[in-house]
């Protein structure tokens, strides 16, 4: 550890991400096989349904997954910054 590093502290607020069954008459959640990929370009993770075992390959995400943000976002607003891809500078 260097004496020279300086390190800063930020609240954020983390969302965790859950991938719902895409059985319409299940309730269950995708859950990443653990420790299992595909290796294609890009990777896929094996997922599978907590309640009817439902499998699905995802490509470059397991689910769940953990979302940070400095600040406090709305449903519509996550929303937004998830499906325009990476955030770039913030206002
Ligand atoms: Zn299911």
């Amino acid at each position: 550890m260097s004496e020279s590093l300086r390190t800063i502290r930020t609240e954020v607020k983390a969302y965790q991400i859950d991938l719902h069954c895409e059985q319409a008459d299940c309730d269950g959640m995708m859950v990443t096989c653990e420790g299992m990929v595909y290796m294609s370009s890009p990777p896929q993770y094996p997922h599978k349904c907590t309640k009817c075992d439902t499998k699905r390959y995802i490509t470059g995400i397991t689910y769940p997954c953990i979302e940070q943000h400095k600040e406090v976002l709305n449903e519509s607003e996550l929303r937004a910054r998830y499906y325009s891809g990476k955030s770039g500078a913030t206002s």
